[in-house]
C-alpha cells in the first residue's frame, strides 16, 4: 500500500504537469479594459466555518465582513446542499454513486467519476463559470496529502485565469480541492490553502481596481468537515446478522441496497418499505451510529436510536417533535423556551423559522426541517431509511479506505460535519444562513454562465489514462 503511494506521487506530478496549461504559469497580467463593476462568487466545496472563523481571527481575509454559519442539508453531502443553494434540478442521487429505483441498480461508477460527460454534463456543476474538468478532481485521492495541495492551486490558477479572461459581471467559480484537502490533508493542509485563496481575491481586488473597475468577492461552502481519526462503521455485517442480505439491486423482501461512494458520515439506504422499521432498528444499534430515520408515512419521521426514539412531524412548513422516550435529539430544554414564549403553539407544532432560530446554537441546527428535506427534496430516488453516524465515525468506499486515510468528514446531522460558511466583502450577513437564502443573499439566480470554462480542454489524454491506469491497479491490488 505504501509502495502504491510512493509510486503514484511521481505519476501524479506527470499528470499535473501535462494537463496544466503552460499559459497559466506566465498569467501575471489581467486582460485589458475591465472597467465595469464585477462581483466574483468562490465557491469552496466542504470548508468548515470553523476554519474560515480561524482564520479571520488570525487577521486573514481582511476585506470580508465576518463570516456566517451556511447550515447544510441533511445529510450534509455536496448535491442535495448544491442544488438547495442553486435552485437547481434535483440530482439523480446524494452522492455520485447512486440507486436509481426506477432501473433498480446502482448507477455512476469510477469510470464516470473520471469523464466530464457524465461527472459534470448536465448537473449544477455545468452552470459554475469555471469549473475543474472531472478527472483531476479524482486525480486528488490519488497521491494524498502533496498532490491533492498541488491540484488545489492548479485549480485555482485556473480560476483566476478564467476569470480574467472573462467579462460576465457576475462570474461564480467552484473549487472541489478544498474537500479533498480537508478529507485527506486535514486542517493545517486546508488553512495553507486557504491562505493563497485570500492572497488571490487580494490580487484581483487589487487589479479591478488598478484599471478603474470595482470588484466584490463573496464565498461559500455546501458544507463543513469535521476534523478527526476516523473508524469504520460495521453496517453491512449488521444488516447481513439480521438477515438481511446487502446487493447491487431490490431483488426481494431480504434485499437492502447500501451504496458507497465517498467516505462520509450517513449512509442512504434503499430496500422495499415494509423493511424500514428493521433496517433502521439495525442500523440504530450498531455501534457508531447516532441514529437512523424512515418515514411511515408523507409527514412523518420516525427516529431511533440507542438513546431512545423520536417521531418528527410536519404539516406544511410547521414542525413537532415527539420525544417517546430518551429525548434522542436533545431538544427538551429548547422545547419548553419555545413553549414558555409562545412559537411552540397548543396543537405542539412551530414554524420553521421559529425551529431554526430556536436551535442555530444546538448540536443538531434545525433538525426537523432538515431531516424531513432529507427525504423529500433535491434527489431523485429517495431514500428508504437514512443512518445518521457518531462525530469520529463513518462509511464508504472500500477503494477509498484502501488509497486514503480521512482526516475529516461530513455526512451527519451534528454542527461540525454540517456547518459551511458564507463570508461577503459587500454585505453583512447573518450569524447562520440556510442554502436556500443564500441564493438570495448572493443573488446566483443571475449567474448566466455563457462560456463555461472548464479547465484542460484540448489537452492530451495522457493524464486521464494515468490515473484510469493508477485506480485500476489499485482496485485489483485491493482484491483478496
Ligand atoms: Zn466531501
Amino acid at each position: 500500500m505504501k509502495r502504491l503511494r510512493q509510486l503514484s506521487l511521481p505519476v501524479y506530478m506527470l499528470i499535473c504537469c501535462s494537463v496544466l496549461p503552460l499559459n497559466s504559469w506566465f498569467d501575471t497580467s489581467p486582460s485589458q479594459s475591465k472597467l465595469a463593476s464585477r462581483r466574483l462568487v468562490l465557491v469552496l466545496d466542504g470548508v468548515p466555518y470553523e476554519t474560515i472563523a480561524e482564520l479571520k481571527a488570525e487577521g486573514h481575509f481582511n476585506r470580508f465582513k465576518l463570516p456566517s454559519r451556511m447550515i447544510s442539508t441533511f445529510p450534509s453531502l455536496t448535491n442535495p446542499s448544491m442544488v438547495e443553494i442553486l435552485h437547481h434540478d434535483d440530482s439523480p442521487g446524494y452522492e455520485d454513486h447512486f440507486y436509481d429505483r426506477e432501473r433498480n441498480r446502482l448507477l455512476g461508477t469510477i469510470q464516470d467519476r473520471l469523464q466530464g460527460q457524465k461527472f459534470i454534463a448536465g448537473t449544477f456543476r455545468q452552470t459554475f463559470d469555471y469549473h475543474a474538468d472531472a478527472f483531476k478532481g479524482a486525480l486528488g485521492y490519488v497521491a494524498a496529502p502533496i498532490g491533492t495541495a498541488t491540484l488545489a492551486q492548479i485549480d485555482l490558477m485556473e480560476l483566476r485565469h478564467a476569470f480574467r479572461e472573462s467579462d460576465a459581471p457576475l462570474f461564480v467559480g467552484y473549487i472541489g480541492e478544498t474537500d479533498s484537502l480537508a478529507h485527506l490533508g486535514g486542517k493545517e493542509h486546508l488553512k495553507t490553502f486557504l491562505q493563497t485563496v485570500d492572497r488571490t481575491m487580494e490580487e484581483l481586488i487589487a487589479e479591478a481596481a488598478a484599471s478603474g473597475g470595482h470588484l466584490e468577492v463573496e464565498m461559500f461552502s455546501d458544507h463543513g468537515n469535521r476534523y478527526d481519526t476516523y473508524k469504520n462503521v460495521k453496517l453491512n455485517d449488521a444488516l447481513a446478522e439480521a438477515g438481511f442480505v446487502t446487493e447491487k439491486t431490490v431483488k426481494d423482501e431480504r434485499s437492502v441496497v447500501l451504496p458507497k461512494h465517498g467516505l462520509v458520515g450517513a449512509s442512504m439506504l434503499f430496500t422495499q418499505p415494509q423493511n424500514r422499521a428493521r433496517v433502521a432498528e439495525v442500523g440504530a444499534a450498531t455501534t457508531g451510529v447516532d441514529f437512523a430515520v424512515y418515514r411511515s408515512d408523507e409527514n412523518t419521521i420516525e427516529l431511533v436510536s440507542r438513546r431512545g426514539r423520536a417521531r418528527l412531524l410536519r404539516n406544511g412548513e410547521r414542525f413537532k417533535y415527539e420525544d417517546l422516550g430518551g429525548d434522542p435529539l436533545k431538544l427538551a430544554t429548547i422545547i419548553e423556551t419555545m413553549k414558555a414564549t409562545g412559537v411552540i403553539k397548543a396543537d405542539g407544532f412551530a414554524s420553521a423559522d421559529d425551529w431554526f432560530a430556536a436551535t442555530r446554537e444546538h448540536s443538531y441546527v434545525d433538525p426537523l426541517r432538515r431531516l424531513f428535506d432529507g427525504f423529500t427534496k433535491h434527489i431523485k430516488t429517495l431514500a428508504d431509511v437514512i443512518v445518521s453516524y457518531e462525530d469520529g465515525y463513518l462509511l464508504g468506499s472500500p477503494m477509498l479506505t484502501y488509497l486514503a486515510e480521512m482526516r475529516a468528514t461530513h455526512g451527519n446531522l451534528l454542527r461540525g460535519e454540517t456547518e459551511g460558511f458564507a463570508m461577503s466583502t459587500r454585505q453583512e450577513l447573518p450569524p447562520s444562513v440556510r442554502g436556500y437564502e443564500l441564493n438570495q443573499l448572493f443573488t446566483l439566480d443571475q449567474r448566466t454562465k455563457v462560456h463555461g470554462h472548464f479547465s484542460g480542454n484540448g489537452h492530451c489524454q495522457l493524464g486521464p489514462a494515468l490515473a484510469q491506469h493508477v485506480l485500476q491497479s489499485a482496485r485489483t491490488n485491493s482484491q483478496p
